[in-house]
């Protein structure tokens, strides 16, 4: 594969799944940089633009639902897509995600192969 690394922001406050998530994506030839809380996030996107954010919404600081919202109102970084990470099972969940911005939707415990088919999906780049 000849395209440079997709840069992704993962934002995810607890430290096991972040790490894992991290590592795993790694693998599957992402760069992958990380914030731990929605102010993070915020000032993360808006110095690095990445090419895309995967949020968990439940998160310290500013929640998945506001974070989402901002970027998605603020027309410098409202072109960058969001996937959600959420391990809400509810049937509303995923509407409350859409309705907040977010261009896609995963639940945890992530299935990765699942995760990274959305990924390329919005980066419009070739499944590895
Ligand atoms: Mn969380």
């Amino acid at each position: 594969m000849t395209n440079s690394q997709p840069r992704i922001l993962l934002v995810e406050d607890n430290e096991l799944n972040r790490d894992m998530l991290t590592r795993r994506l790694a693998r599957r030839g992402f760069s992958v940089e990380v914030a731990v809380d929605g102010e993070q996030a915020l000032n993360h996107v808006r110095s690095a633009a990445p090419d895309l954010v995967l949020m968990d919404m439940s998160l310290p600081v500013l929640d998945g639902y506001e974070t989402t919202l901002a970027l998605k109102s603020d027309p410098s970084t409202a072109q960058i897509p969001i996937i959600a990470l959420t391990a809400h099972a509810m049937a509303d969940d995923e509407a409350r995600c859409r309705d907040a911005g977010c261009d896609d939707y995963a639940t945890k415990p992530t299935d990765l192969d699942d995760l990274v088919l959305k990924m390329h999906a919005l980066l419009g780049t070739d499944r590895q």
